[in-house]
């Protein structure tokens, strides 16, 4: 049952590269906090990605949307690519079927810092930099929608099409005034290039109009994209939610991850409200450090903690942040971050966090 009924379902699709290092972690540690909570929550694990791909010429297997969709709270995802596949048409069929297909409209991508230490911006500390970045996940410049005219030629022309439809666009920006009204934040800001993609953008101005107006306690503004990229760099601790367009939103909250400490650490949720939803951290398959035993699982175990949540298992979110905060602070981290501890490593000892810290109630 989704969303705190009585047995959590979750899909566990640990992909390629670290991707099928990191999730086995997060799934550890994941068990840690059931044992801990006395709740149910069953995991079924499913072998999609490239191995599979070579192996059998399957990306999606047929049934696997209704299978998901209907058996299933919520997927645990690694990471999808293999330098094998170079086109990555398995990662494509994979992860851009399932956004598209289950409707996951809302990329929610927190940009936290967990430790001061570990930001590149100069004098900031974790209370400059706590935000939300929503960024529309099944519309723009995403759909596939174009075509290429006189290819190989001289006067070859390349059109792709950035698709906004008024109900694409009016469901993300009312999700970001809806989750920051719920989590008691008072600021959202929507961000566009309206100046000079007018037709796109103007839609997305009229229903933000539309929208903040059914919101007054909350402190809404614009910013055109540019200057959102200048201003959250000169001062974070400005925003407190962001709600913009699939691809301007790739790119921020990259920008963000890195404030918060790199792509090792960066969790993402890929949501629809009350359906069966993904989670994967930001980072992808890394091929270069795969199979080494060094990769950082507290990007997959934060993105744990953001199922969770979406779980409506609140507290034993809470508690997986925790451990992820004090394994920083006791610099019990993999070498991205200065460490010199294993993938591994690094799992066992929130595991044994989340047993020591398992207060009652939780
Ligand atoms: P993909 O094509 O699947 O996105 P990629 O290697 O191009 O893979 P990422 O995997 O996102 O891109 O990461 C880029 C680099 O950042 C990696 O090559 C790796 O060095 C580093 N990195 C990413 N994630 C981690 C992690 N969890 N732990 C340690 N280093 C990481």
């Amino acid at each position: 049952m989704r969303n705190g009924g009585p047995k959590a379902r979750i899909a566990v699709i640990a992909g390629d590269g670290i991707g099928t290092e990191v999730t086995p972690q997060a799934v550890k540690v994941l068990k840690a906090v059931r044992a801990a909570a006395r709740r149910p929550m069953e995991f079924v694990e499913f072998d999609w990605g490239a191995d599979k791909f070579l192996r059998e010429g399957v990306t999606l297997p047929p049934g696997a949307v209704e299978l998901l969709r209907d058996e299933f709270d919520a997927i645990l995802f690694g990471a999808l690519g293999d330098p094998r596949v170079p086109s990555n048409q398995h990662a494509a069929d994979i992860l851009l079927g399932l956004r598209f297909k289950l409707d996951l409209y809302v990329n929610a991508r927190p940009v936290e810092l967990l430790d001061d230490r570990l930001t590149p911006l100069r004098d900031r500390t974790e209370k400059d930099i706590r935000l939300m970045v929503f960024r529309e996940n099944t519309e723009g410049l995403y759909v596939g929608v174009g075509g290429v005219f006189k290819q190989g030629t001289p006067d070859e022309i390349a059109v792709q099409e950035d698709v906004n439809s008024r109900k694409g666009v009016e469901r993300i920006i009312r999700y970001a005034f809806e989750y920051a009204g719920q989590n008691g934040l008072k600021r959202v800001c929507m961000s566009d290039k309206s100046n000079a993609m007018t037709f796109a953008h103007g839609l997305w101005q009229r229903v933000f109009k539309e929208v903040r107006q059914q919101y007054p306690d909350i402190d809404s503004r614009h910013l055109f994209i540019d200057t959102l990229a200048m201003e959250i760099v000169r001062d974070p601790g400005q925003f407190d939610v962001i709600v913009t367009c699939n691809l301007f939103g790739d790119i921020i909250s990259d920008l963000g991850a890195q404030l918060a400490g790199g792509l090792g650490l960066a969790p993402s949720g890929n949501i629809h409200p009350g359906k069966t939803s993904l989670f994967e951290p930001v980072h992808g398959s890394a091929p270069n450090i795969a199979g080494k035993g060094i990769a950082n699982p507290l990007g997959s175990v934060l993105t744990s903690a953001m199922m969770l949540d979406f779980l409506g298992w609140k507290p034993q979110a809470e508690l997986v942040r925790a451990a992820v905060r004090a394994a920083l602070r006791e610099n019990y981290v993999t070498p991205d971050l200065g460490g010199g501890k294993t993938t591994g490593e690094v799992a066992d000892w929130l595991v044994d966090f989340v047993e020591k810290n398992n207060f009652a109630g939780r």
